[in-house]
């Protein structure tokens, strides 16, 4: 192995420079060439490359984003766009890559090495922790500290006016941003998908909270939460059902993928590189660079990508207790 590409592809997540300085300095330091692929897939079906020592990634671990751009390409779901993908790889001399990404963008490089015997390593990046084989993905605990950030302010002015918010957040089809930040920041209910409490509950919880002399209630709701009612529409029914209550909603919406990463993720992010660039080097490959336990493991890419990681039931438990 000569020569490494690196890029990153689906939704952006902080932490994700950092994982890129990470490649690049791992393979400055292995003196292996590295080569930036701008714009995931479509980048290299383009061949949009550039070379990358170790001083082209100063000043990038603090940033959110990532300065190799992401973006979402149809063409790679097809045989022919992978084909001129592999193509532009080859004139290139690139003779590995390393992909930092989620569920779709490991989908899309596993066909391709299947396609091509092409070495290739995936790091997780995505906010929503939704990754099999990784307790954390790059981008997670940024975002989870986001939240109860904007949270905290939230409930500032909620009790200032005894108002029941409900925050909407992130997470897809997961619930694990929902359920941390809202452990984190003390909701009241916390609403995700692996756990459907229904509306009555939520009515029976909400009762009991104001019976019990609270003043202003946070309910935290996961994006992809199965009651059936999006944030807007449970606000009517609140409303509606429990007049007693003056009722708001925020959507958090995309600050969640932005800002400086926090510590956490640029360690994870800067472990996660050098495990990659030397897994490449030790010649393995379709596997992805995951975390548990505090130590650096792999999971085949056919693994990651066949299911999302299981809500923390202990958590639910705790957070359960803490809402009495
Ligand atoms: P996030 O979960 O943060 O959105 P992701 O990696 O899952 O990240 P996707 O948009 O699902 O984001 O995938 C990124 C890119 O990966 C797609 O635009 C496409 O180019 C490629 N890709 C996704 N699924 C496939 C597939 N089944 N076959 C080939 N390529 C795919």
């Amino acid at each position: 192995i000569k020569k490494i590409g690196v890029f990153t592809s689906g939704g952006d997540s902080p932490g994700m420079n950092a994982a890129i300085r990470s490649v690049v300095r791992t393979c400055a330091y292995l003196n292996i060439e590295c080569v930036g692929i701008y714009r995931g897939y479509q980048g290299m079906i383009e061949g949009d490359f550039k070379t990358l020592d170790a001083r082209s990634v100063n000043n990038i671990i603090n940033k959110g984003g990532t300065i190799l751009k992401s973006a979402r390409c149809e063409d790679f779901r097809t045989k022919q766009g992978r084909k001129k993908a592999y193509d532009q790889l080859t004139k290139e001399g690139i003779d590995a890559f390393v992909v930092i990404g989620g569920n779709g963008s490991f989908t899309g490089a596993l066909l391709f090495t299947e396609e091509y015997n092409f070495p290739v390593i995936g790091i997780p990046g995505t906010i929503d922790n939704d990754i099999l084989g990784s307790s954390f993905t790059i981008g997670f605990d940024t975002a989870i500290n986001t939240v109860v950030d904007a949270i905290d302010k939230i409930r500032d002015t909620a009790s200032s006016h005894n108002r029941l918010f409900f925050v909407e957040v992130m997470g897809r089809d997961v619930g694990h941003i929902a359920l941390n930040a809202g452990v984190g920041a003390g909701a009241e209910e916390i609403l995700i998908p692996e756990q459907n409490l229904g509306l009555e509950r939520l009515l029976d919880s909400l009762k009991r909270s104001k019976a019990s002399g609270k003043s202003s209630s946070i309910v935290i709701v996961a994006e992809g939460d199965k009651i059936g009612k999006n944030v807007f529409e449970l606000k009517e029914y609140v409303e509606e059902h429990l007049p007693i209550y003056d009722v708001r909603v925020s959507v958090l919406g995309h600050m969640q993928r932005g800002g400086n990463p926090t510590c956490f993720d640029r360690v994870l992010a800067s472990r996660m590189g050098v495990k990659a660039v030397e897994s490449i080097l030790e010649g393995k490959s379709n596997l992805m660079v995951g975390i548990r336990d505090t130590k650096l493991v792999l999971t085949p890419l056919a693994e990651a990508i066949k299911a999302h990681t299981e809500i923390d039931e202990e958590l639910i438990r705790v957070s359960d207790i803490m809402t009495t």
